[in-house]
């Protein structure tokens, strides 16, 4: 870092906060039963619906997306009788398949190689070996990999096969990317704070199909601070079961404005764009992209090094710098770097980064390539732009 409190945060989360929402954060507190915070609760409920694509109530949990997952999971299944299947594309679906471990459900791994997506046609062919299972649990934005996989043709597809319940995980898309929850079938979708929604870490937001609603008044795992039919119970008078973390509702309220005053389909687009020109600047340069076009995430780019400038090496210039990306996770440690591109990040935020991996590489190789990743990306901003003005 060269200045020693300026820094860069392009990890696919925690992400940089808005000043409005940092401003939000130091209100002065009030107490979590009062009429202000129910009014609160309530309306920020509300106003989540529409990044869910949801008529349900959206339920709020303190606690990390971790703790959202770990609800859905304990309120959906009866580990004594039912039987699950988890799709694993990366770490965060490993994650989901220690969560259901560790309660003993039983639960069939489909594991797809690292960078891949899943499609219809491996999850149709998988769920016909699996035929007596009440949930299947997905990943939208598979974070470690960047892939986004196709959740509504998935989704279809475990309508077609079974009775099975929908989970998903769209911790780090949810805001970033269409989602039409009720309309695809989605049983429960789960997401985060820190990561698309320009929050702090430690909220989580999970909402839940009439279906789910119904299935976790009766689920006998045993569980208390993350027992979902009480969040559902109590969300619906503008309650959480327990003391929120009042200071960030304050900052959701800030996020959401700001997300308002864009308007989620511009969001939606701003994504889509730094998504390419992420990826047509590091095409630019001859690295590896780890994902196809086809199912790459608009939110979290992932990047293979060269034996002559390894993703290391590449990363800790950029950190050296004051541009902080993030590495690989577990198969792919050291193997990737990973550029998080969302919430408070619009495409000019992209050139520092761009640039600082052109540097990179100029000075790790004998290769100049010095203003080659910038003026891929600068093309496909520049045609985006005189094609939309
Ligand atoms: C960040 C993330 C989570 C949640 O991680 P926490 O550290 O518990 O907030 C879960 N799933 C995905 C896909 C993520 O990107």
């Amino acid at each position: 870092m060269i200045i020693p409190d300026k820094w860069n945060l392009r990890i696919p989360g925690p992400t940089p906060l808005p000043p409005r929402v940092q401003q939000a954060l130091i209100q002065p507190m009030i107490g979590h039963r009062s009429p202000t915070c129910r009014q609160l609760v309530q309306d920020v409920s509300l106003r989540l619906r529409p990044y869910f694509g949801t008529e349900e109530e959206v339920m709020i949990i303190s606690g990390s997306g971790t703790s959202a997952l770990e609800a859905a999971a304990i309120s959906s299944l009866d580990p004594a009788t039912e039987e699950a299947v988890v799709v694993v594309t990366g770490a965060f679906g490993d994650r989901f398949a220690q969560i259901l471990t560790k309660y003993r459900m039983k639960t069939h791994r489909l594991d797809l190689p690292w960078g891949t997506a899943c499609t219809p046609e491996i999850l149709t062919h998988f769920l016909k070996q699996h035929p007596h299972i009440s949930a299947v649990f997905l990943t939208y934005c598979e974070t470690s990999t960047g892939i986004l996989n196709p959740i509504q043709e998935l989704a279809t597809v475990v309508q077609q096969e079974s009775d099975a319940l929908v989970i998903i995980d769209g911790v780090s898309c949810i805001g970033a990317v269409e989602c039409q929850m009720d309309a695809w079938g989605v049983d429960l979708m789960v997401t985060g704070s820190q990561k698309a929604l320009m929050l702090p870490p430690g909220l989580a937001f999970i909402a839940a199909s009439k279906r789910a609603q119904a299935r976790m008044q009766n689920i006998s795992t045993p569980s208390f601070y993350l027992d979902l039919s009480t969040y559902h119970k109590e969300i619906k008078q503008g309650n959480t079961p327990y003391t929120p973390a009042v200071s960030l509702l304050f900052a959701l309220d800030a996020a959401l404005k700001l997300m308002e005053d864009e308007g989620f389909s511009h969001i939606i687009q701003r994504h889509h764009l730094m998504k390419e020109m992420t990826r047509r600047g590091i095409e630019a340069l001859a690295l590896p992209l780890l994902t196809d076009d086809l199912y790459s995430s608009p939110t979290v780019t992932a990047v293979r090094g060269r034996i002559d400038a390894s993703a290391d090496e590449i990363r800790s210039f950029l950190q050296a710098r004051g541009i902080l990306i993030a590495g690989g996770q577990k198969d792919l440690k050291g193997e990737i770097f990973r550029i998080g591109h969302m919430g408070y990040c619009d495409p000019m935020d992209l050139f520092p980064v761009l640039s600082g991996i052109e540097m990179a590489l100029s000075r790790l190789t004998t290769e100049p390539l010095y203003g080659v990743a910038v003026q891929a990306a600068e093309e496909v901003f520049t045609h985006v732009s005189s094609t939309r003005h």
